[in-house]
């Protein structure tokens, strides 16, 4: 097949957009907002609600091979139109049903052996007092879907933070608030064959919620917990019969690794794989979504750091290529919102 199909406009499609590109292939995007980065960078666009199945069935038919680059692409008009995309979607949708429940993602991967912070699941007001009763404070109150970047959290510092919060309207998760020496993030590449290579876990760190760096060496806290972190992720990807590139996020913490949240898709923590691996997490996820032989995901350079560009710090980027090591990406968005990624940077010093 020649068409790529990509569910979601934003960076992650249109750097796996590129990739493809490299690799001869064409890319169609589909994303109900008419503004897509994404689609700036490919051959067509479908411009579309999730859930205008006769819209998604015309674009599963125009593709070859379809993916996504967006966590919270519903899942039941895809189930629906299920004919037109069978063999077409990877990785399988069951990896998005999980993604986008934290409480169905936690119990998942303790399925595995994997070790989330203590949580509790909250339905009432009534609920979350009872949740930290059980689990305990501080914590941090979570929508189960829909949140990133930090987004739908609320932190609890005491019981008394509890009558303050007006709880959403959706399901909520209250979980303890993990006491971790770092984050860390295990980037796998699984092909329909199985193998599984992972990329060097980037050491990340967190500013207002959302991924400031990562770092290249990581810590020895982390080096010393990636093997646990990494045979539970390659558990979850096999059970998910995945294929393509998957994201677990942990805390390590003097009792190893915790669990975090997974991703099933390309994540902000691997974008130095553009230029400090020798193959990146976009270019193996086309590959392994086409069936091609994944490349080594060996990192080349000696040490490396990623930093994201949010909101106005993207106004003078062109500004950063005086620094030889900068290598600097700009998604191409139009309006520079407060907190919103509006380009990366990785910096490699030269030898
Ligand atoms: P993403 O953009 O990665 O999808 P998200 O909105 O799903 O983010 P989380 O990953 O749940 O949010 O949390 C964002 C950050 O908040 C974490 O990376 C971590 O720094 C901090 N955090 C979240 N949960 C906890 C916890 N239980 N204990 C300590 N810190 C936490
Ligand atoms: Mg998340
Ligand atoms: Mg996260």
């Amino acid at each position: 097949g020649s068409t790529i199909g990509i569910l979601g406009g934003g960076q992650l499609g249109r750097m796996m957009a590129m990739a493809a590109a490299q690799l001869g292939y064409r890319c169609h995007i589909y994303a109900p907002d008419r503004e897509s980065v994404a689609a700036e960078v490919s051959a067509e666009f479908t411009c579309a609600a999730w859930t205008d199945t006769a819209a998604l069935a015309r674009f599963a038919d125009a593709c070859d091979v379809v993916t996504f680059e967006f966590e919270n692409v519903p899942v039941a008009p895809l189930a629906e139109i299920g004919a037109a995309l069978e063999n077409k979607l990877a990785p399988h949708p069951r990896a998005l049903e999980i993604a986008q429940d934290r409480l169905r993602e936690k119990n998942f991967a303790q399925e595995f052996g994997g070790r989330p912070a203590p949580f509790c699941a909250v339905d009432a007001a009534d609920g979350l007092h009872a949740a930290i009763e059980r689990v305990g404070a501080p914590g941090i109150l979570k929508t189960c879907s829909d949140g990133y970047d930090g987004k739908g959290q609320w932190r609890i510092a005491d019981a008394r933070d509890a009558d303050a919060i007006r709880l959403p309207q959706q399901q909520t998760v209250y979980e303890g608030l993990v006491r971790f020496s770092a984050e860390f993030s295990v980037i796998l590449v699984r092909g329909q064959d199985g193998e599984t290579r992972f990329w060097d876990s980037s050491e990340n760190s967190h500013e207002d919620g959302i991924l400031a760096r990562s770092s290249l060496p990581a810590s020895d806290a982390i080096a010393a917990q990636v093997d646990e972190a990494r045979a539970l992720a390659s558990r979850i990807a096999a059970a998910l019969g995945y294929v393509g590139v998957l994201t677990c996020e942990f805390f390590a913490t003097e009792d190893g690794p915790v669990f975090n949240e997974m991703a099933p898709r390309v994540h902000n923590s691997g974008h130095w794989s553009i230029e400090g691996a020798a193959t990146s997490q976009f270019e193996n996820h086309i590959r392994a979504i086409c069936g091609l032989p994944l490349g080594s995901t060996a990192t080349t350079v000696p040490a490396l750091s990623m930093t994201n560009l949010i909101g106005d710090d993207a106004l003078d980027a062109h500004a950063l290529l005086q620094d030889e090591a900068a290598h600097v990406h700009l998604y191409g968005k139009r309006e520079a919102r407060e907190g919103r990624k509006m380009g990366h940077v990785t910096w490699i010093p030269l030898a």
